[in-house]
């Protein structure tokens, strides 16, 4: 996908979904907007008040809807911006996008080319446009509090900290490499870079340590059940998606030896995944399948082991880890020991295995997390890697080098240098209208 971003285009798109609503929101953003608001609807109210206003296409009323306008800096895009709050039918805006068409200099908005706009005019960074796609994405409560620290700058603060560090630390080594060959070289630069790196390091590497838990908030826990044919994985996977609302699943490319549910668990996105390919064979399709299956369940973010009245547990084979559970299944046949029991028949103890998982969970999602993109996580990476080249007593020609090189990286985070292609990216992952 290819991008024409002309500054000097004033572009237009529905904001809202795409169908019926009580009331469509269309954006226009762009030098023209004002104008063309003016031309459909008359004259532009205050910016930032809403006013109700006629709007007209080529002599006919379209509707009567309220609009609002923000003038350039005081705008999501930093560009004047008007809003049209229309009556919510498809023929309502439809007719208002074609009357917009008609309007000179403007042209329909790309996916994501508003926020697009915004990170241009320097109203967000690259971090906050990602912590934006994510808030729109979020579906469950814990999505939304990391989205929301990061669209509202936690880790464009963070980087800014250490970003001023760098550029401290630069300018040390800078100034000994000019007084290097003079009497008066300050002595304890070292010291003082020594100190820097020390803080850079510990920041980037905390933050490249929840950036994991981001990862797991954004895209989801794993909670395999695993357990022999017929203990009631699929029984428990369809009870549990029955009393908490199943999310559509964020994650892409599974296979058919393993079936997926995600979940909203407490606030946090679990996706549940029954290992159907455990179900062991000597046909050597299906043990494939089950190499696969064991895989994923080694990779979960915890592990349910399934037994019953009528199926013993399966040998765990080593895949048990501290804090799995044990869960007796169809404990309406009869009692039996594991860590929690459950009927998926009556019910039975359903509350308090999701209770127990959400909590299990929680205690992995409570620090604080102001990242939680691989993009993100790599950037720091390297970012720590150059720090840890800059030894002691190293020429200060190369500390200089180091230094410069985790200024880019800083930059790159935040988007102030950045290829077109990673840009291109996160934007085409926007909907119309963002
Ligand atoms: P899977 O092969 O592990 O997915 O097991 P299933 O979920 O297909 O269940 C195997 C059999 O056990 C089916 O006949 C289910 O109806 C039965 N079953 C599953 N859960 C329960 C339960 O909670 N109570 C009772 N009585 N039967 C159950």
């Amino acid at each position: 996908m290819s991008y024409d971003f002309d500054d000097h285009d004033t572009i237009y798109s529905q904001a809202t979904a795409p169908g019926k609503a009580g009331v469509a929101i269309v954006r226009i953003s762009g030098p023209g907007a004002i104008e063309a608001l003016t031309a459909i609807a008359g004259p532009p109210p205050e910016p930032r008040y809403l006013a109700l206003r006629r709007l007209r296409d080529q002599e006919e009323v379209i509707d009567d809807a309220l609009v609002v306008r923000f003038d350039p800096g005081a705008s999501f895009t930093g560009e004047a911006v008007a809003e049209l709050h229309l009556h919510g039918g498809v023929a309502v805006v439809a007719r208002t996008l074609a009357a917009l068409s008609r309007q000179p200099g403007l042209r329909p908005a790309s996916a994501g080319e508003f926020t697009r706009r915004a990170l241009d005019a320097g109203r967000l960074d690259l971090t906050q446009v990602e912590g934006l796609a994510d808030l729109i994405d979020a579906e469950t409560e814990a999505q939304r509090r990391v989205a929301v620290a990061i669209s509202t700058g936690s880790l464009s603060a963070t980087v800014e900290k250490l970003r001023a560090s760098a550029i401290e630390a630069l300018a040390l080594v800078e100034a000994s490499i000019d007084f290097a060959d003079e009497d008066d070289a300050p002595e304890d630069v070292a010291a003082e870079v020594g100190e820097r790196i020390g803080y850079m390091m510990r920041e980037l590497t905390a933050l490249v340590g929840v950036t994991k838990v981001g990862e797991r908030i954004r895209d989801g826990f794993r909670v395999a059940l695993v357990g022999a044919p017929n203990v009631g994985k699929s029984s428990l996977l369809n009870a549990i998606s029955g009393k908490e609302a199943a999310i559509e699943s964020p994650i892409a490319g599974t296979t058919r030896d393993v079936i997926e549910v995600a979940c909203d668990i407490g606030g946090l996105p679990v996706t549940f995944v029954d290992m159907a390919g455990l179900r062991a064979s000597d046909n050597a399709v299906e043990a494939e399948g089950v190499r696969r299956a064991f895989r994923v369940a080694e990779d979960a973010d915890l592990r349910l082991f399934l037994s019953s009245p009528d199926v013993a547990a399966v040998d765990a084979n080593g895949l048990f880890r501290e804090g799995d559970l044990t869960v007796w299944t169809k404990s309406d046949l009869g009692a039996g020991i594991a860590d929690l029991s459950v009927s998926s028949l009556s019910r039975d103890g359903l509350t308090e295995l999701l209770d127990e998982i959400a909590e299990r969970l929680r205690s992995r999602a409570m620090a604080s997390v102001s990242a939680s993109r691989s993009r993100q996580t790599i950037i720091m990476s390297k970012a720590i890697d150059d720090l840890s080249h800059v030894a002691p007593g190293e020429a200060l020609e190369i500390a200089s080098a180091n230094f410069r090189a985790v200024i880019d990286r800083l930059d790159e985070l935040i988007g102030v240098v950045g290829t077109e292609d990673v840009l291109g990216e996160i934007f085409s992952r926007f909907c119309m209208g963002k």
